[in-house]
């Protein structure tokens, strides 16, 4: 702690935005407490969770923010995006509505948060690539035209789950220090 070491020690609020079902309560589950839910139900009513992990010596603590279910009223409040730092805006590699979406999760994102927040773009449901509709280049594509990190995940399988973190943690502690 800062107390025995007088170092600091970093709080960083980070949002996960995306279409509903995509599988942003999942994601969460899956890094902060290895759990996935195949019949994960929309009012879990978790507002946040904290996961923390070491940079430079020190603990660094993401505070990270589920919408509860809020996106399906298209009622993400400005609460919500408040203070963050970092953000993943998720879609579903199978379902490409949820991609045709992005634009208007970061519209909203650039209405609520500081242009400095560190983005992640993040194909998930990757363990779905029978019934792939969106491509890793168009993924790829999008992200780079926008200036986000990409990553394809599985919160299933738990495929690069926990590197789309802590890259997204890394690039905010990276920002601050
Ligand atoms: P949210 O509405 O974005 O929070 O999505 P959920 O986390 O509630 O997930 C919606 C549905 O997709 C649930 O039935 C999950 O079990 C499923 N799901 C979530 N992530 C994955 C994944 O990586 N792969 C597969 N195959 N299903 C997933
Ligand atoms: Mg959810």
């Amino acid at each position: 702690s800062s107390d025995d070491e007088g170092g600091e020690d970093y709080l960083f609020k980070i949002v996960i935005i995306g279409d509903s079902a995509v599988g942003k309560s999942n994601l969460l589950s899956r890094y902060a407490r290895n759990e996935f839910n195949l019949h994960s139900k929309a009012t879990i009513g978790v507002e946040f969770q904290t996961q923390s992990m070491e940079i430079d010596g020190r603990e660094v603590r993401a505070q990270i923010w589920d919408t509860a279910g809020q996106e399906r009223f298209r009622a993400v409040t400005s609460a919500y995006y408040r203070g963050a730092v970092g953000a993943l805006i998720v879609y579903d590699i199978s379902r490409r509505t949820t991609f045709d979406s992005v634009g208007r999760w970061l519209d909203e994102l650039k209405t609520h948060c500081d242009t400095t927040v560190a983005r992640m773009l993040v194909g998930n449901k990757c363990d779905l690539g029978n019934i792939r509709s969106v491509s890793v280049d168009e993924g790829k594509s999008l992200a780079e035209a926008e200036g986000l990190f990409f990553m394809e995940t599985s919160a299933l399988d738990s495929t690069n789950v926990k590197t789309a973190f802590e890259m997204v943690i890394r690039e905010i502690y990276n920002n601050v220090s």
